[in-house]
Protein backbone atom coordinates (compact mmCIF):
# COMPACT_ATOMS: atom_id res chain seq x y z
CA UNK A 1 0.00 0.00 0.00
CA UNK A 2 1.13 3.31 -0.77
CA UNK A 3 0.20 6.97 0.97
CA UNK A 4 -1.00 9.13 -1.04
CA UNK A 5 1.04 12.28 -1.49
CA UNK A 6 0.02 15.93 -0.53
CA UNK A 7 -0.36 16.99 -4.17
CA UNK A 8 -3.09 13.51 -4.30
CA UNK A 9 -4.98 14.98 -1.14
CA UNK A 10 -5.67 18.25 -2.59
CA UNK A 11 -6.69 16.97 -5.93
CA UNK A 12 -9.20 14.42 -4.29
CA UNK A 13 -10.56 17.16 -1.27
CA UNK A 14 -10.96 20.22 -4.55
CA UNK A 15 -12.62 17.42 -6.74
CA UNK A 16 -14.41 15.56 -3.81
CA UNK A 17 -16.22 18.91 -3.09
CA UNK A 18 -17.07 19.20 -6.54
CA UNK A 19 -18.69 16.22 -6.65
CA UNK A 20 -20.71 16.26 -3.54
CA UNK A 21 -22.48 19.69 -4.46
CA UNK A 22 -24.54 17.52 -6.80
CA UNK A 23 -25.55 14.95 -4.61
CA UNK A 24 -26.80 11.41 -6.05
CA UNK A 25 -26.74 10.64 -9.02
CA UNK A 26 -29.78 9.32 -9.39
CA UNK A 27 -31.89 10.73 -6.96
CA UNK A 28 -30.29 14.10 -6.03
CA UNK A 29 -29.91 13.62 -2.43
CA UNK A 30 -27.23 15.30 -0.19
CA UNK A 31 -26.42 12.97 2.07
CA UNK A 32 -24.73 10.20 0.47
CA UNK A 33 -21.98 7.96 2.06
CA UNK A 34 -18.63 7.93 0.00
CA UNK A 35 -15.41 7.00 -0.01
CA UNK A 36 -12.49 8.57 -2.16
CA UNK A 37 -9.98 6.70 -3.77
CA UNK A 38 -7.02 6.64 -6.24
CA UNK A 39 -6.51 3.63 -8.45
CA UNK A 40 -3.05 3.24 -10.04
CA UNK A 41 -2.73 2.06 -13.64
CA UNK A 42 0.23 1.90 -15.97
CA UNK A 43 0.43 5.40 -17.38
CA UNK A 44 -2.34 7.09 -14.80
CA UNK A 45 -3.89 8.07 -11.41
CA UNK A 46 -7.57 7.45 -11.58
CA UNK A 47 -9.11 9.58 -8.79
CA UNK A 48 -12.81 8.61 -7.66
CA UNK A 49 -15.66 8.45 -5.29
CA UNK A 50 -17.41 5.05 -4.76
CA UNK A 51 -20.77 6.11 -3.48
CA UNK A 52 -23.98 4.72 -1.83
CA UNK A 53 -27.12 6.81 -1.79
CA UNK A 54 -29.10 5.70 1.69
CA UNK A 55 -32.16 7.50 0.03
CA UNK A 56 -32.26 5.54 -3.11
CA UNK A 57 -30.27 2.53 -2.37
CA UNK A 58 -27.51 3.21 -5.79
CA UNK A 59 -24.10 2.13 -5.30
CA UNK A 60 -21.81 3.72 -7.99
CA UNK A 61 -18.34 4.68 -9.31
CA UNK A 62 -17.57 8.28 -9.90
CA UNK A 63 -14.78 8.95 -11.84
CA UNK A 64 -13.60 12.75 -10.88
CA UNK A 65 -10.18 12.92 -12.81
CA UNK A 66 -7.43 10.75 -13.84
CA UNK A 67 -4.18 12.27 -14.59
CA UNK A 68 -0.73 10.69 -15.74
CA UNK A 69 2.39 9.88 -14.22
CA UNK A 70 5.19 10.94 -14.29
CA UNK A 71 8.55 9.67 -14.45
CA UNK A 72 9.32 9.92 -10.89
CA UNK A 73 5.65 8.29 -10.02
CA UNK A 74 6.17 5.64 -12.44
CA UNK A 75 9.28 4.50 -10.51
CA UNK A 76 7.46 5.01 -7.35
CA UNK A 77 4.62 2.93 -7.45
CA UNK A 78 5.04 -0.82 -8.33
CA UNK A 79 2.89 -0.77 -11.37
CA UNK A 80 2.44 -4.73 -11.22
CA UNK A 81 0.42 -3.72 -7.69
CA UNK A 82 -2.69 -2.09 -9.18
CA UNK A 83 -3.78 -1.63 -5.39
CA UNK A 84 -6.48 1.05 -4.55
CA UNK A 85 -5.62 3.13 -1.78
CA UNK A 86 -7.46 5.70 0.25
ZN1 LIG B 1 -29.98 8.47 -4.41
Amino acid sequence: MIAPDEEDIIILENHTHKTLEAGCKECGYMHIVFQACISIEMESKIFFLSVECPMCESTYKDIMIAIPLNGYEKKRYDLNDKSIYK
